[in-house]
């Protein structure tokens, strides 16, 4: 049921026509960032405000210090970590912490926001502003750009979606959450039911081209489609500027 509510959109009829055709409707959803989130598609940046993402809200980030100089560079004064975030048990467990993981990345989420700044601040994102079901995850697309610039999905009718700017990131650490929203997608989504999961590689068409974007993203798509041995993972690509 769900399922098919995110495939009535109609992104999914040819996603990569899909793309070509609403270039302004995907421009309208980057611009300069006030907040950091997490990768999830239930979680959305509030009063048309713009974010940047990585998984966990930045808790399991290897480059602590490089991710609060980046994000202070642009501008960004708010870090939003979720409540039922599959990102912070990964990162109590790792951590071996033993109390409830959400509670653990919020007290992260505390510590590391002060690297941004006097009057910068936290906002846990809690259970009724989730955009999906506890602990199940119907997007069917992640889009992956890496320019560094917020993003917001509601601006510009998109479906629902994960998303991450590797402009946070090094190659290797991007690749990586990539993978992680493509497990995240598969066990924690429709699995089995899935017949295609899109990354949309979004270039800027000036410093970051979607060739190299594409290129990154089948990576994560090769690697997901001989864990799960079905030709599920697809990448979409193009650029935002028309
Ligand atoms: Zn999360």
């Amino acid at each position: 049921m769900i399922r098919q509510k995110e495939l009535e959109h109609p992104f999914y009829a040819n996603p990569q026509k899909w793309i070509a055709e609403n270039c302004a409707a995907l421009r309208a959803c980057f611009g300069k960032p006030s907040i950091h989130t997490c990768v999830d598609e239930a979680v959305q940046p509030r009063d048309g405000k713009f974010a940047t993402y990585s998984v966990g809200a930045g808790d399991l980030h290897p480059n602590q210090e490089g991710l609060a100089k980046n994000l202070k560079e642009m501008g960004v004064e708010e870090v939003d970590p979720h409540v039922d975030c599959g990102g912070n048990k990964i990162f109590a467990q790792k951590n071996n912490l033993s109390g409830d993981p959400d509670a653990e990345g919020l007290k992260w989420a505390e510590g590391f926001v002060k690297q941004l700044g006097p009057n910068a601040s936290v906002h846990q994102i809690t259970e009724s502003e989730l955009q999906r079901p506890p602990a199940f995850h119907p997007a069917l697309a992640a889009v992956f750009y890496g320019h560094r610039a917020g993003f917001n999905r509601n601006l510009g009718n998109l479906p629902l979606v994960f998303k991450m700017t590797d402009a946070l990131a090094d190659e290797q650490y991007a690749l990586e959450q990539l993978l992680q929203i493509g497990t995240i997608a598969w066990e924690h989504g429709h699995g089995d039911q899935m017949d295609k999961f899109h990354f949309v590689a979004l270039g800027n068409g000036r410093d970051v081209p979607a060739k190299r974007l594409e290129e990154r993203a089948w990576l994560a798509a090769h690697e997901l489609n001989k864990r799960v041995q079905k030709k599920v993972f697809n990448v979409v690509a193009g650029n935002v500027e028309c």
